[in-house]
């Protein structure tokens, strides 16, 4: 009997809930960021629960979609927060391999992301190429010893702690911009490759520059064709808005710990905070639905499309509503605050909402790909379409 045959869900819901059951003596005890998620990713591979729908030969459970969103479904608040470190791997990089990489890329990078036991990050932004991102100026040259990129990238997570990342990089400017960008698996830890973090509002270093001076490349490590990296490119932006849309990566204030809050703060008679607390609760469900409907539908064989933005625009939305509450009621008396006092978290959840109209997309573009792709409206009427790469004026060319 096969894997699949044998797969039932009463069974598997019975090994999700005994897992997150056992799970906390596990982590007990393990300290930092890093060495916590590991951990977690260590207990869950042993309890044959990682990549639940990633093929058995990859080192996935072998299930397909339905085994994934019921594990998102059970799992829902029961992840440590340290697990983040792999959205990227996990939730962009993996399913780009898996869907565009040659079986060599596969095979050697899969399962380890999959163990955790390697942290990728995604090199795509540059300083002159955030939402026009085929506007990027870094340049991948083809030399005897393999690809050799020379560039500069921004607001790239976890490129302090990544093993790999995957960058795209320009290998034609005779082309149109969208024609010559090709998609690299670049190793990180090489003389080539400088990372410098960033402090943001919350005090945190979660994003860095990212430096490429003559960085090397391994020939065989260019995912999709050479030159053909945009369409790869936007396959893996559509499960970065899927894994922001379905809770995955920066969190929102989650709708419980809200309502304590409120409680505690003696507001919950206040009609104005109840009804904003119950924007929020139906800001989060309506978020979670539609993250199980876009499962329903990977489930029947449809694509992951456009649609994707439609999550991630609605998470920014009711995370940044939740947090505007937050803000008004844990700094109602003054915005100073001791190290140790409840109010440092709600800071950082207060300060950190900026982010989440930002990564993964700004909510502007979400609605634009909304407003072209999903609702069939007209499109951008600037199009470079036919304008070879060298003769625009993006990026840092227009100065
Ligand atoms: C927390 C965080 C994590 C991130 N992690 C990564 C990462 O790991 N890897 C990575 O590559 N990048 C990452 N980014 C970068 C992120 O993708 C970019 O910030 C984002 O795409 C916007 O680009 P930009 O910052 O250059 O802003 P710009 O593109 O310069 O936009 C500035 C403003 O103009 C608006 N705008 C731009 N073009 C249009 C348009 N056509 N129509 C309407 N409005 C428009 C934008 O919405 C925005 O409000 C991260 C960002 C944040 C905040």
């Amino acid at each position: 009997m096969s894997k699949e045959d044998q797969f039932t869900m009463p069974g598997l819901s019975e090994r999700i809930e005994r897992f997150f059951e056992e799970l906390p003596p596990l982590l007990s005890g393990v300290e930092g960021m890093v060495a916590r998620g590991k951990a977690y990713r260590k207990a869950l591979c042993e309890a044959g629960l990682a990549g639940l729908d990633v093929p058995a030969g990859y080192g996935g459970g072998g299930y397909g979609p339905p085994a994934k969103a019921l594990f998102a479904k059970l799992s829902r608040g029961r992840i440590p927060a340290e697990d983040d470190i792999f959205t990227i791997g996990l939730g962009m990089a993996l399913p780009t391999l898996l869907e565009f990489a040659a079986e060599h890329l596969r095979r050697r990078y899969v399962e380890p992301a999959l163990r955790g036991e390697e942290i990728w990050c995604q090199m795509y932004s540059e300083p002159g190429a955030g939402s026009d991102l085929a506007g990027l100026q870094t340049r991948a040259l083809r030399t005897a010893g393999g690809w050799v990129l020379n560039g500069q990238k921004i607001w790239t997570s976890r490129a302090e702690i990544a093993q790999f990342a995957i960058c795209l990089a320009r290998t034609d400017v005779d082309a149109p911009k969208h024609k010559g960008i090709t998609m690299f698996v670049v190793p990180m830890d090489q003389p080539g490759v400088t990372v410098r973090p960033i402090r943001q509002i919350t005090g945190a270093c979660e994003f860095n520059e990212v430096f490429l001076d003559d960085a090397v490349v391994p020939e065989d490590h260019v995912v999709g064709e050479v030159n053909g990296g945009w369409p790869v490119a936007v396959a893996l932006m559509q499960n970065e808005r899927s894994a922001i849309g379905s809770g995955g990566g920066r969190r929102p204030v989650p709708f419980e710990k809200l309502r304590d809050l409120v409680h505690d703060r003696g507001r919950a008679a206040d009609p104005r905070v109840r009804g904003d607390l119950a924007d929020c609760y139906i800001g989060q469900r309506l978020a979670e639905l539609l993250s199980e409907l876009e499962a329903e539908s990977v489930d029947a064989g449809t694509p992951l499309g456009a649609e994707t933005s439609l999550g991630k625009l609605w998470r920014s939305t009711n995370g940044r509503a939740a947090a505007a509450l937050v803000g008004e009621l844990a700094f109602a008396t003054g915005t100073a605050w001791q190290t140790g006092d409840d109010r440092e978290d709600w800071a950082y959840a207060v300060l950190d909402a900026c982010a989440l109209s930002l990564g993964g997309g700004t909510d502007e573009v979400q609605k634009n790909g909304i407003a072209e792709k999903v609702l069939g409206l007209p499109r951008d009427p600037y199009r470079t379409d036919k304008v070879p790469f060298r003769d625009l004026t993006v990026g840092t060319q227009r100065d």
